[in-house]
């Protein structure tokens, strides 16, 4: 009955749940929000697990694995509010912005996370692997498609805008995307280059212009402007002289 129930975990642990019950002398009642609990718990980390299969993110990492001490320009509180996911809910826009190496991906995956658990789908993509796909799919006349496909998840994540230039044409896809999540699906969006330059960017500063529109219409900045994390970590170690410093940041 419990398998056609599909209460896997209860059937499975049945008998020490059941010694369990008994050994702490529970009623029935609590022995079975004790049975649910169980179930739920199960069914919770099934349903992470498969949401962090679905992310596609390019590595594990999360908030508390994030030295905030080694980041003074980044407000803690602000990224911890963030992680809350009220800015899903509120489809709302983050942008991500800092050098290299100062932990842009690591916090948009990190915030990721946090939004699987709280039961948000997500969709992490670099962004010059997001506009090659529109392109190709636009050639292919697939483009819808493409669209709902990245436009279905409550939370998606575009990594490192900036770090190639936009074909115009490529722009206005992403321009494309952009509105049809605007006010209804998250973006996360981390960037090495400041706002001001994003119109180098897209190649068109009119297409940078409505992007940057619908973005931060409703959005949260957070500027790190440190130095880079591997750079200092290697520093530390001594691979690094103390006079090898990054090169000057784009921000
Ligand atoms: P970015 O995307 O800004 O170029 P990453 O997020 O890829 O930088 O960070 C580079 C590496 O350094 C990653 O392995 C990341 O986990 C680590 N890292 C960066 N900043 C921090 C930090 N403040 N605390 C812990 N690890 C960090
Ligand atoms: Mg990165």
């Amino acid at each position: 009955m419990l398998s056609r129930l599909k209460l896997t975990a209860i059937r499975d642990q049945l008998d020490s749940l059941v010694d369990e019950a008994a050994r702490s002398e529970l009623t029935i009642r609590e022995a079975l929000a004790l049975f649910c609990r169980r179930e739920l718990a199960r069914k919770d980390e099934r349903r992470i697990e498969m949401g962090l299969g679905l992310a596609r993110f390019p590595f594990v990492r999360d908030l508390t694995g994030f030295d905030f001490a080694a980041q003074p320009s980044l407000d803690k509180a602000q990224v911890r509010e963030i992680a809350t996911g009220r800015f899903i809910a509120n489809g709302e826009a983050v942008l991500l912005l800092g050098p290299p190496g100062v932990g842009k991906t690591h916090l948009a995956v990190a915030i990721g996370r946090e939004a699987i658990v709280a039961g948000y789908t997500v969709l992490f993509v670099p962004a010059p692997i997001l506009v090659a796909q529109l392109a190709k799919a636009h050639g292919e006349a697939r483009l819808e498609e493409r669209l709902l496909q990245y436009a279905k998840p409550k939370l998606l994540i575009v990594d490192e805008l900036g770090y190639l230039p936009f074909e115009p044409e490529a722009a206005h896809l992403f321009f494309q995307l952009v509105s049809r999540r605007y006010e209804r699906g998250a973006m996360l969006v981390t960037s090495n280059r400041a706002v001001g330059e994003w119109g180098s960017v897209f190649g068109d500063p009119v297409v940078a212009t409505a992007i940057l529109d619908r973005l931060l219409h409703h959005s949260h900045v957070l500027t790190i402007r440190g130095d880079s994390y591997r750079l200092r970590e290697k520093r530390r170690s001594g691979l690094l002289k103390a006079a090898v410093t990054p090169a000057p940041s784009a921000i």
